[in-house]
């Protein structure tokens, strides 16, 4: 998916074949066998990687997976991803990915612990502040980030935060990281309602996918005035047409650890939820969930890809003939992570730290900038919003190489 998305965008900023290559293919893969040891005593092998897709600009920068299908190929195109969206958002950075293939939810505390210490060792040669600062994904949080500054900082003998973001606010991480990427997605859902000109108090919304960013975007969407009409984790999903109350949904998830079975609402699946007619439909999961199998079935009006990747490059073509759909593309949907985890950066190589509302502002300021570049590209281009800002993020890493030269 990302090699086509990129096929297309290089054919029409007509790119030369010899950028072409130099753009496309990531600079490092590194694939690491992870041996542990298991707490009934056995050893067990898992399979870690690394993906680093360009360093023209500055350090690579990006998540780390804990999910069973996590492979190179994934890693490598959500590093890509990573990069177009740091040249959209300005940052001083090249995109990267990583991921161990497990299933984080079948394995104890302690032994993530050690699968997080010996993939960060093994990585040591491959990271640092000033090289490749990892940060959470889906299936890790800020206990693995905290394990691997731990490590990594014993190894160099004194204390790295800069080494990875989104870590515990007590150990230098930035206030309001968290929650950025999440609010992020609200605030440029709010800003595609002005553009359209609807009302949050009347429009409703549905979120696929209730963790870290699909809960905090539902809860900021709600704040806003919007009904949150559905939701879902893997488990399934939940409906109430009136609007759930998400807080009391959050007392649930805290019992049970999954959404469905709360009372207040009717059980859906997946599927059924993508094509609920909503004003908001916003993906918080994982890839390829919009297909050519459902996407001409959604009924939103605004498609807001908070996950990276979740519709397909033929569910696009197919979206691309519903002009009432107005998309906000992954890499600028959920870029309040990343740019809130480049202030964090930011504040640990000064040691310099800022208030919430501090970190806030300059994050939808930034937003703001990069909302607006892409809308008017795709207005006077006559593009759609994800070609205008794949081609923003793919432009400016096209010229910063151009000025920096071939070595040697
Ligand atoms: P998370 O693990 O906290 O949440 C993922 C949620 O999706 C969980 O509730 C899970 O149960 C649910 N889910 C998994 N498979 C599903 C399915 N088939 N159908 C419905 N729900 C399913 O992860 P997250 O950090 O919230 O990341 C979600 C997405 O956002 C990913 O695509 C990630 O790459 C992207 N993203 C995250 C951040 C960040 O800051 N965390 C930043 C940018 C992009």
């Amino acid at each position: 998916m990302a090699a086509q998305q990129f096929d297309l965008v290089a054919d029409r900023l007509q790119i030369p074949e010899e950028d072409r290559a130099r753009l496309k293919f990531p600079k490092r893969s590194m694939v690491v066998a992870l041996p542990i040891r298991r707490d009934n005593g056995s050893v067990e092998v898992f399979s870690g990687y690394r993906v680093q897709h360009h360093l023209t600009l500055g350090p690579t920068k990006g998540g780390l997976r804990y999910h069973p299908d996590v492979a190179l190929g994934e890693v490598a195109a959500l590093a890509m991803w990573m990069s177009w969206k740091c040249s959209l958002t300005g940052l001083p950075y090249g995109g990267a990915k990583g991921g161990i293939a497990c299933d984080p939810g079948k394995l104890s505390n302690s032994e993530l612990e050690r699968l997080t210490r010996r993939y960060t060792q093994e990585m040591i040669p491959f990271i640092g502040p000033q090289v490749d600062i990892m940060a959470p994904d889906v299936g890790t949080n800020e206990q693995t980030m905290a394990w691997m500054m731990d490590t990594y900082s014993t190894h160099m003998g004194y204390t790295v935060p800069s080494i990875v973001t989104g870590k515990p606010v007590g150990l230098g991480g930035s206030l309001g990281r968290r929650e950025s990427t999440g609010r992020g997605v609200a605030y440029l859902i709010n800003r595609a309602m002005d553009v359209l000109g609807f009302e949050p108090a009347k429009a409703t919304a549905v979120v696929q996918g209730y963790g870290n960013v699909g809960s905090v975007a539902a809860h900021s969407l709600a704040k806003q005035g919007l009904h949150v009409i559905a939701v879902s984790d893997a488990s399934g999903g939940l409906l109430n047409e009136k609007g759930i109350d998400l807080w009391k949904l959050d007392e649930h998830l805290k019992s049970q650890k999954v959404v469905t079975g709360f009372s207040e609402a009717q059980p859906i699946s997946n599927e059924q939820l993508l094509v609920t007619k909503c004003d908001v439909l916003v993906p918080a999961a994982l890839e390829r969930q919009i297909t050519e199998k459902n996407a001409a079935r959604i009924q939103c009006r605004i498609l807001a890809e908070a996950a990276n990747g979740p519709t397909t490059p033929e569910a696009d073509e197919i979206i691309a003939q519903r002009p009432e759909i107005f998309v906000i593309p992954d890499i600028l949907c959920n870029a309040g992570g990343v740019v809130t985890s480049y202030f964090e950066w930011v504040q640990d190589l000064q040691s310099f730290f800022w208030t919430e509302t501090e970190v806030m502002d300059k994050l939808f300021r930034i937003l703001e900038t990069a909302f607006m570049h892409t809308l008017t590209m795709s207005r006077k281009e006559e593009i759609s919003m994800r070609l205008a800002a794949l081609s923003l993020g793919i432009k400016r890493v096209q010229e910063a190489k151009k000025m920096r030269g071939l070595f040697p």
